[in-house]
């Protein structure tokens, strides 16, 4: 995305360095898809006929996630690995054909730490339900065990679908009684809160008092340090745009979604 004003700086830059480019959105403002979110607040808990229709709430994703665990044991296993700051389910499903006394490389994917970035979760989702429900792609589950986290930060989420639509961080209460929330996506120690992040509790990027200040990044981090030996591929998702596109099978939706951990 790039400001007007920007718009010759960023072709030029592009054409200097042969970047193939094409205008996706116009304005990206004016592209919402409320209705999205509008017939899924009409199934608060029950799934819709098409589950990649509308953006599900935390709370139908985990009974997705159990369904599929329950349809296809032991391919697809589901656990809760912790409970958010307002103690919802943090859901992590394995998704591997078992064999017995193997131990299997594991690829660790998350989404939705940022919570107006609904299309992160909605992949995570597309894939759980590909690798699970799609028997073609049952050679991906052979050699690898996958684990998915299709939402890290689930009080956001509600917070953005029910409240306010931009908001991003976690929902726990900070230093300043007048604002809440953390950027997860800063709170890990990793360089914490040296670029891209702040220090004030009313920023969006506001890192946290400390290094894993949140029960979502503490978890999460328990969840990693446990499978660190075997783990070979960590992706984790994030998106610009609320967009939707209600087709998957034919319009794979990578193009809402890239694995830049540190710019979003
Ligand atoms: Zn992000």
């Amino acid at each position: 995305m790039v400001d007007p004003s920007l718009k010759s700086d960023f072709l030029d830059y592009l054409r200097k360095n042969g970047i193939k480019h094409s205008v996706y959105i116009e304005n990206v403002a004016s592209f919402r898809n409320t209705d999205a979110i509008g017939s899924s607040f009409r199934h608060p808990s029950a799934l819709p006929p098409d589950l990649f229709s509308v953006y599900l709430s935390h709370q139908q994703m985990s009974n997705y996630l159990d369904l599929l665990a329950k349809k296809y044991p032991p391919l697809v296993h589901v656990q809760a690995f912790g409970t958010s700051f307002e103690k919802r389910r943090l859901d992590m499903v394995k998704i591997s054909t078992e064999k017995s006394g193997v131990e299997k490389p594991i690829i660790l994917i998350d989404a939705g730490i940022h919570a107006r970035e609904w299309i992160a979760p909605a992949m995570a989702l597309f894939i759980i339900n590909q690798l699970a429900e799609n028997e073609t792609n049952r050679y991906l589950t052979e050699e690898i065990e996958w684990h998915i986290c299709p939402l890290l930060n689930p009080d956001g989420y509600e917070y953005s679908r029910k409240t306010d639509m931009w908001w991003r961080k976690t929902r726990s209460h900070t230093k300043n009684k007048h604002c809440r929330g953390v950027d997860g996506n800063r709170n890990f120690d990793f360089h914490w809160n040296e670029c891209g992040a702040s220090s004030d509790p009313c920023s969006g990027c506001y890192a946290g008092e400390k290094p894993f200040s949140e029960v979502e990044t503490q978890a999460f981090r328990a969840y990693v340090m446990s499978i660190r030996d075997r783990l070979k591929l960590y992706l984790t998702f994030h998106s610009y745009g609320p967009v939707l596109v209600p087709n998957f099978q034919n319009n794979f939706p990578f193009l809402n979604a890239h694995f830049d951990k540190f710019l979003l």
